[in-house]
């Protein structure tokens, strides 16, 4: 029997190659060989969730009334402990109605946000090396990505300045993400202040991302978008409970701000999801409402964490600036190598897993990342080996 051929649409055809797909390979190969690998690849907290929060799902999910559609946009209780939650943290203002919406994780709202408001032909201003979802995001809405570069020498913040006229003027939306994976550069006031301008002046809708906001070092907390005055004209904020709770397998994220960008989004929602199952809505509160021990808590492990490998890394000798927050080192390669050649170096020889810089857009060859998302032990013996394995 024969099949009538099928060819993807376009929108995945033009789909970056996969980079990571060289280094999954070798990894493979290393298992294989019975190699013992220590990960610091992937972006994904290595601990549970915190019991309290799984023992409210555990009650909430006998409950009938959670058994049916919820709204696509969220439970109100549930956005209310989000606009509280910004108050206590940030002491931002937000109206749980209508400037908050729950979303099935950030990822899904970063991924439909550029739909509701790119028309083809519209610039969508991404930085990179990024999360791959904002250029792909833009991408399948029609935009023209213009990628503003994360450098050195501009302390690897996106360089206003250099965006041509032409492309501001044609620019519709801009994603921004601080504290930043993957080099872990958190912007200040005076920052933010400047992308606001920006925006007014070029009314530029900003798509800020904070997924990281509550994983900081030596007590320097990072500020909301938000905080700034006249962020909430300009744009929204993505958060997550995936990080701050160790929840990236349970969906849950929210954005807040502008309440006809929330409209907006809210809008391509009802008609492509019926929202989150609202017991795991009902698990967020609790989350949210937790308090700070849980977070002052993976703090603290973070926070040992990042002081083990980044005092092996110095001694090392290896280039690289100590993260302010975020569970990720951005590294420059040695002499000599790329991206990718250092990335298989260190997995061929040492059985350590790292992303390749490049693999987050090409502003990103030259660099490595590593992830803290793995004990104190690991880290120290990742150190030890590179000691013994040199470059
Ligand atoms: C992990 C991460 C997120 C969170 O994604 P969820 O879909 O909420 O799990 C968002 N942005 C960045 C840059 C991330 O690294």
């Amino acid at each position: 029997m024969s099949t009538f051929p099928i060819t993807c649409a376009e929108r995945l055809q033009a789909l970056p190659p996969y980079l990571f797909a060289a280094i999954d390979e070798m990894k493979q190969r290393a298992v294989a060989r019975g190699a013992d690998i220590i990960n610091l690849g992937i972006g994904d907290p290595d601990l549970p969730t915190p019991e309290p929060i799984i023992a409210r799902l555990r009650e909430a999910v006998t409950d009938p009334r959670h058994h049916q559609y919820p709204s696509s946009s969220g439970m109100l209780s549930f956005r209310t402990a989000v606009a509280d939650w910004y108050k206590r943290r940030f002491r931002v203002t937000a109206d749980p109605a209508s400037e908050v919406v729950t979303l099935i994780g950030s990822k899904e709202g970063i991924g439909h946000a550029p739909m509701a408001f790119i028309n083809p032909g519209d610039v969508v201003l991404v930085p990179s090396p990024g999360y791959p979802v904002y250029p792909v995001a833009a991408g399948f809405a029609g935009g023209v990505v213009h990628e503003m570069p994360l450098l050195k020498q501009n302390g690897f913040l996106p360089d206003l300045d250099a965006i041509p006229a032409d492309v501001a003027r044609r620019a519709k939306l801009m994603f921004f993400n601080s504290p930043n994976n993957p080099t872990s550069v958190t912007a200040d006031a005076a920052y933010f202040a400047r992308v606001i301008d920006f925006a007014n002046k070029h009314h530029v809708i900003v798509c800020h991302d904070a997924a990281y906001s509550e994983i900081f070092y030596d007590g320097n907390r990072p500020m909301s978008f938000l905080e700034s005055d006249g962020a909430m004209d300009v744009g929204i904020e993505f958060h997550s409970l995936s990080k701050t709770f160790n929840m990236t397998g349970w969906r849950l994220g929210f954005a807040v701000g502008r309440r006809d960008v929330i409209a907006g989004l809210s809008q391509i929602k009802s008609n492509l999801d019926s929202g989150q199952f609202q017991a795991i809505q009902e698990a967020g509160i609790a989350a949210l409402a937790s308090g700070d021990h849980v977070t002052d808590g993976l703090r603290a492990m973070y926070q040992e964490r990042r002081d083990t490998l980044v005092a092996g890394l110095q001694k090392l000798g290896l280039q690289f600036d100590v993260p302010q927050a975020t569970f990720y080192v951005w590294i420059a390669v040695p002499a000599g190598y790329t991206s990718a050649s250092f990335t298989a170096h260190l997995l061929d020889k040492a059985g350590i897993v790292t992303t390749p810089g490049n693999g987050f857009g090409a502003p990103g060859e030259g660099y490595i990342r590593m992830a803290l998302t793995t004990t104190k032990d690991r880290l120290a013996e990742a150190v030890e080996r590179m000691t013994h394995t040199g470059w």
